[in-house]
């Protein structure tokens, strides 16, 4: 701690003199913590730094009379924003607000203040030391107004200061004496250190946000709803490198930038999404939401309320995975997501770790959960690494956990095995998306549902009781089809669909005129499902199973779906399955399954002789038969 009042005490040499400068006060007029100094031999006087914050690795001095910053660590950036402070300095009041929670004579002062938001933060994580270790001094904290809902419970008192994050470099000499005055009132008071890296041992999240972290021991059993959530910012992008193509100058500014990061992130949701069923993704962070497919939970926002950001807290420790570009918008997120996948410009490698706030633990455990790589990742690189994430976990833990690798605890491998197993089982509890398409006409369903006879409905109900997502689609029923679309708002024949998903589809057609070789691979698919339609059977048809890209598509009669059809939605499903009922469909269609289901063993065999996956399922199936046997396939 630094002593601040009634004496103050730090170590500052004059720069033309060189002789130790005598102190005679200290001033604290916004971010700056400083203490007054004159040298006794040319008579100059000097504000310096005090070693609190980036103060003690960067101690600068600024003579009164000119301004001018003597530099001695040469660390332009902090004795920069010294000058432009006091060159710039003003005196109008500001709103204080100060809440008293205990009487305190002996206090510690925490200054949070800072122009830059991880800045602040990390100075606030500072608090968790005193009030830990400290219970003899009272804590004062200074914050501005948007960290306020972040101070933990215990302090002494919060003065919260309303000056906006762009304002936080400011000097004001209003700021100053107040703070002045109220600290004189104290009998003594000490000036937090307020590391800029505070070490993790020292901070739990929760007792700052009141939000638990995600309970990394629940990994498995959460795993029945996978939760991916991307950190947006707006002015660093997950971008390709340049050479990538877009053009000099326009990156991390230019619309076109921001639509290439939104296409990315498109992407990759949609290939996570066919490689972990259930999958919940959502894209929060700073940014204005909207242009996102409505299967991706858009929690952006422009100016989160505390409420706001308390909930996104929450959102952050349901997530097993939170990823993101390198910078201070990752620190509140890795905080409390069971992993992070950081992504690391080139130019800030130095900073590499800055803005993780990583947990306490096993090494080997904390540094599979936490991945830094480069910036210039690929889409499919990166969808690798969350699906491993997610599926090795557990199984990292079985060959590396202290427990499992104790000399003295005589383990025997059956406790092994039996954890593992307990493993697999609970990972059988995983659900599935299963959409099945009937190809009959209204009047036909009709007769065979009066008729009591042949294959039985295999309702979305009875497997969504068995805890899968599950659809059943009529496509020859124009109007149910055409209610789904409606009920989806969107609008058949080409049409552009409502928000939110026109101004993405808008996006995607603007990009592909755009000449950027870069955008085409990614917005082909999408542009080859949106062109390709030929009737509302299959716009319909090819549009429900974009939306719910599911786990299993069961086509109820094999031979009803155009086998080009097939072959352009294939990239959208995890397991095509055809129901063989009575003839056996063209070779064009039949190839095209990944499993053919039939009732009779002649057509089993019959498929199989023909190259084709193919299995024994009566015609009246119990769902979970069903279920059973595609997980063997899956
Ligand atoms: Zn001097």
């Amino acid at each position: 701690m630094i002593p601040l009042h009634p004496v103050t005490d730090v170590d500052h040499a004059c720069p033309h003199c060189h002789v130790r400068l005598g102190v005679k006060g200290w001033y604290i007029p916004g971010m700056r913590n400083l203490a007054e100094l004159a040298c006794s031999q040319c008579g100059r006087e000097f504000y310096g730094d005090l070693p609190a914050g980036h103060g003690l690795h960067y101690p600068m001095l600024l003579e009164k009379a000119t301004g001018v910053v003597h530099d001695r660590v040469s660390v332009p950036w902090f004795s920069e924003w010294l000058y432009a402070s006091y060159t710039q300095r003003r005196s109008e009041p500001l709103n204080l607000h100060v809440e008293e929670y205990k009487p305190v004579r002996r206090a510690v002062l925490l200054n949070c203040l800072d122009f830059r938001y991880g800045h602040c933060l990390l100075k606030l994580l500072n608090a968790q030391h005193y009030l830990d270790r400290r219970p003899d001094l009272g804590l004062i904290v200074l914050v501005p107004r948007y960290l306020r809902w972040l101070v933990p419970e215990g302090v002494a008192s919060i003065w919260t200061v309303d000056l906006s994050l762009s304002r936080g470099i400011e000097w004001n000499d209003w700021l100053g004496q107040e703070i002045h005055r109220r600290i004189e009132e104290l009998e003594e008071c000490y000036l937090s250190v307020a590391f800029s890296h505070p070490h993790p041992d020292d901070v739990a999240i929760e007792k700052f946000t009141r939000v638990t972290p995600f309970p990394v021991h629940e990994w498995e059993e959460r795993l029945y709803r996978p939760t991916v959530t991307f950190i947006w910012r707006g002015d660093r992008l997950w971008i390709g490198a340049p050479s990538d193509g877009i053009p000099e100058g326009e990156i991390g500014s230019s619309s076109c930038a921001t639509l290439e990061q939104s296409l990315k992130i498109v992407t990759l949701a949609t290939r996570l999404r066919k490689r972990l069923p259930g999958l919940d993704f959502a894209v929060a962070g700073l940014g204005k939401p909207g242009g996102l497919p409505e299967w991706i939970l858009d929690l952006r926002m422009t100016t989160p309320d505390e409420e706001a950001e308390r909930r996104l807290c929450q959102r952050y420790a349901r997530s097993h995975v939170i990823m993101g570009v390198h910078g201070s918008s990752m620190l509140l997120p890795s905080a409390h997501a069971g992993a992070v996948i950081e992504l690391m410009p080139e130019e800030r490698w130095g900073n590499a770790l800055q803005d993780l706030l990583l947990r306490k633990g096993d090494l080997r455990e904390a540094l599979f959960r936490c991945r830094v790589l480069p910036l210039t990742l690929s889409v499919d690189a990166l969808c690798n690494v969350v699906v491993s994430l997610l599926d090795d976990w557990t199984g990292m833990l079985l060959h590396m956990q202290r427990k499992w690798c104790l000399h003295e605890s005589g383990l025997i491998s059956s406790a092994w095995v039996e954890a593992r197993e307990q493993l697999h089982r609970r990972r059988s509890l995983r659900t599935l998306t299963i959409v099945t398409i009937n190809t009959e006409s209204p009047e036909e369903r009709r007769v065979r549902g009066e008729s009591l006879s042949g294959a039985a409905d295999c309702s979305a109900g009875t497997l969504r009781e068995l805890g899968h997502e599950a659809y059943d689609f009529y496509a020859n029923d124009e109007a149910l089809q055409k209610t789904w679309m409606h009920e989806h708002r969107l609008r058949v024949q080409g049409a552009q669909p409502s928000e939110p998903n026109a101004a993405l589809l808008q996006h995607v057609r603007k990009a592909a005129e755009a000449p950027v070789r870069h955008f085409k691979d990614l917005i082909r698919p999408v542009l080859q499902a949106l062109d390709s339609r030929h009737s509302w059977f299959y716009e319909i048809l090819s549009t429900q199973i974009g939306h719910h890209q599911p786990d299993v598509l069961l086509v109820r009669d094999a031979g009803g779906i155009k086998g080009d059809f097939l072959k352009e939605i294939k990239p959208c499903v995890r397991l095509l399955v055809g129901q063989v009922t009575s003839t056996l469909p063209g070779r064009d269609e039949l190839g095209c399954y990944d499993l053919v289901i039939a009732s009779s063993p002649d057509a089993v065999a019959q498929c199989r002789s023909l190259g084709v996956r193919a299995e024994l399922l009566g015609s009246a199936f119990d769902p979970q038969e069903l279920v059973a046997l595609v997980r063997q396939y899956l």
